[in-house]
């Protein structure tokens, strides 16, 4: 059944071009003249054998929900077809296309070898394959929250940081970077900070937490949400117990910092919704110069904030 949807493809390609082998389509190419629609014998044309045949209409009938098909309709099937993919959902136009493919290979297995079947076993048929073919190839799972990911502006009245750290393994150097925006997505100032001598990645995010904790004090007279992407580094710094690693002073720096400012709050976000400091950050450890910028934002930065507040 991998076919299927292939099949079905090609099929509707056909038909909308008005080009299946119909009887009436032969005859006009002066290729046979067969009869008519070997269901009933009236002319054989693509709107007859799918909408206005018996057969069909019998078909059609055992879904309630299609007993408004205008049937009639004398237009080409490409317009019909066009005008009820509008108006119906996903999920409806695929049980259509493959009850309409199941008709016309009713029509052929008729033909070539004179089988016969009614049109509950065309229509269950066609659901059998269909849910097959659904089995088979499963819609693509959306990650959502990973496709959404974004930069937020904070509550109105507050500022946010945005912090990241980064770290090269082969020099040890670190790079930080963050930025402070105001509620309406206005950028306030950004920093970047180059370190020698880092030991691991944790150490430069820890670094970085550290520097948008002692940045966020200018602001003190407002709340001010602090932001970084790592996981393990927000984890060490907000837990209770004191940390005995070889990282352990950094760790209580952040916590210090923390206790005393009671309007700051550290919070993780995705790194797709920390792009800008994660550009300051990479720019820090190839630049290898400390810098800030306040008011202005630097050029190389415009196109993140921008995108950002989009
Ligand atoms: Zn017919």
């Amino acid at each position: 059944m991998a076919t299927l949807g292939i099949m079905v493809q090609n099929y509707f390609c056909l038909s909308f071009k008005d080009n299946l082998g119909t009887k009436d389509n032969l005859g006009h190419r002066g290729i046979s003249e067969l009869g008519g629609c070997v269901f009933c014998g009236a002319d054989e044309t693509v709107v007859h054998v799918l909408l206005q045949c018996p057969m069909a209409i019998a078909s059609w009938s055992l879904f309630p929900a299609w007993a408004h098909f205008n049937t009639d309709s004398t237009e080409e099937f490409k317009m019909w077809f066009h005008g009820f993919a509008a108006d119906h959902p996903i999920h409806e136009l695929e049980k259509v296309m493959v009850c309409m493919w199941m008709l016309w290979f009713e029509r052929n297995q008729m033909i070539w070898t004179g089988r016969h079947r009614s049109s509950t076993e065309v229509v269950s048929g066609a659901m059998y394959c269909l849910q097959e073919f659904q089995e088979l190839h499963p819609p693509p799972k959306k990650h959502i929250s990973r496709a959404k990911a974004k930069w937020l502006r904070p509550p109105t009245g507050a500022i946010k940081i945005n912090v990241s750290g980064m770290f090269h393994v082969e020099s040890s150097f670190g790079g930080v970077g963050l930025v402070v925006r105001n509620y309406t997505g206005a950028f306030l100032a950004c920093k970047l900070v180059v370190l020698r001598g880092v030991s691991n990645p944790m150490h430069a995010k820890l670094v970085a937490l550290r520097e948008g904790l002692i940045y966020a004090a200018k602001w003190s007279n407002l709340d001010c949400h602090i932001e970084g992407d790592s996981q393990g580094a927000l984890h060490s710094v907000q837990q209770g117990q004191a940390d005995l690693s070889h990282l352990g002073c950094l760790i209580e720096d952040c916590k210090t910092l923390l206790a005393k400012q009671e309007r700051v709050y550290l919070r993780f976000t995705e790194r797709k919704a920390n792009g800008v400091a994660t550009r300051l950050a990479h720019y820090a450890l190839h630049s290898q110069e400390a810098a800030e910028w306040v008011t202005d934002p630097p050029v190389f930065l415009q196109d993140v904030l921008f995108s950002d507040v989009m």
